[in-house]
């Protein structure tokens, strides 16, 4: 193993790196923006799919996305700090974070009288370690008094690689407390069928890849038929993301899908941005 040094040693030091940049300085500047309060939670704007008049849908929620608000290097989007921060387990810190600024926005949404919205918030495989996001769940819920129904995490498939019984009882217990789940980024991970059916998953969110050339693909038109038809016929709520055409909207439209996220409705912008936006004349 040790000839094959050079090889061998690139490839370790390519996997310590992202985008360049050693982890050490991304766990470094990770740890100072959980100090300093550099996070942010912004809001993008979720639409029934099903509005009579897509120019002015009716919205449904959001989904909370982070960023980084540093104060020399800028926004800083989640895809340069995320992954390093799973490598680091500083995730389960941000994924705290995340939930109980969640809980701050929906207290404030109830203190504006918005009672049918929901929030929409991601969270990552490695906070389900050790029951870590079902302990959060139940706190977050004694601490504010928030309604559960308006909460849902989203998950992505990869979540799949862990341990199935452990899953599936977290997955269960924060059904339980009223919250709903979310399945992130449908089609694009480890799909294991038998999983989508057994866990108690009542959003399915059709991944960005599948709307992409929905227009001027056939094959891919089919493929996104396929999987709306699946989560349908599941009983599940499909939403689809990354809608920036009109002619998308509306071949996911015909499908009978319940949701729309993307460009084309609305780009995540600041809380403030969104309130003013969405709940300007919401009964204070
Ligand atoms: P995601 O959960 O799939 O979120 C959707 C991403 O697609 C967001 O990127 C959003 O800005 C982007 N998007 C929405 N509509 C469109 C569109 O019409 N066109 C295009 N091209 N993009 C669109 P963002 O905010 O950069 O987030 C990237 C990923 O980072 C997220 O993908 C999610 O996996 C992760 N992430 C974001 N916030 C959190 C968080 O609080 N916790 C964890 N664990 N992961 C997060
Ligand atoms: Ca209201
Ligand atoms: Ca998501
Ligand atoms: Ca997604």
């Amino acid at each position: 193993k040790h000839e094959g040094g050079n090889q061998y040693r690139t490839c370790v030091r390519d996997s310590a790196l992202e985008d360049g940049e050693p982890l050490f300085l991304k766990e470094r500047m990770i740890r100072e923006a959980l100090t300093m309060g550099w996070f942010r939670l912004y809001l993008q704007p979720i639409f029934r799919a099903a509005s009579p008049d897509l120019e002015a849908p009716e919205l449904l929620g959001a989904e909370a996305l982070i960023r980084l608000e540093h104060p020399e290097l800028g926004l800083v989007p989640p895809d340069e700090f995320i992954a390093a921060a799973e490598k680091t387990g500083q995730i389960v810190e941000i994924g705290n974070w995340v939930l109980e600024e969640a809980a701050v926005i929906l207290c404030e949404w109830r203190r504006l009288g918005i009672e049918e919205r929901y929030l929409s918030v991601n969270a990552s495989v490695i906070q389900f370690r050790d029951q870590g996001i079902l302990h959060q769940l139940e706190s977050l819920l004694e601490r504010y008094p928030i309604h559960p129904s308006q909460l849902v995490v989203e998950v992505t498939e990869n979540l799949m690689l862990d341990s199935k019984d452990s899953l599936r009882y977290q997955l269960q217990a924060i059904r339980r407390l009223g919250v709903n789940l979310s399945l992130d980024d449908f089609g694009t991970g480890f799909s294991c069928l038998s999983y989508l059916h057994d866990l108690p998953f009542g959003i399915l969110k059709v991944d960005r890849s599948f709307v992409m050339n929905v227009e001027t693909s056939r094959r891919d038109r089919e493929l996104a038929r396929v999987i709306v038809a699946m989560g349908q016929s599941l009983g599940m709520q499909v939403v689809v993301e990354g809608v920036e055409e009109r002619g998308q909207a509306e071949i996911f439209q015909a499908m009978g899908v319940h949701a729309f996220q993307g460009y084309l409705f609305g780009r995540p912008m600041p809380q403030q941005a969104f309130e003013t936006r969405f709940h300007a004349n919401a009964d204070a």
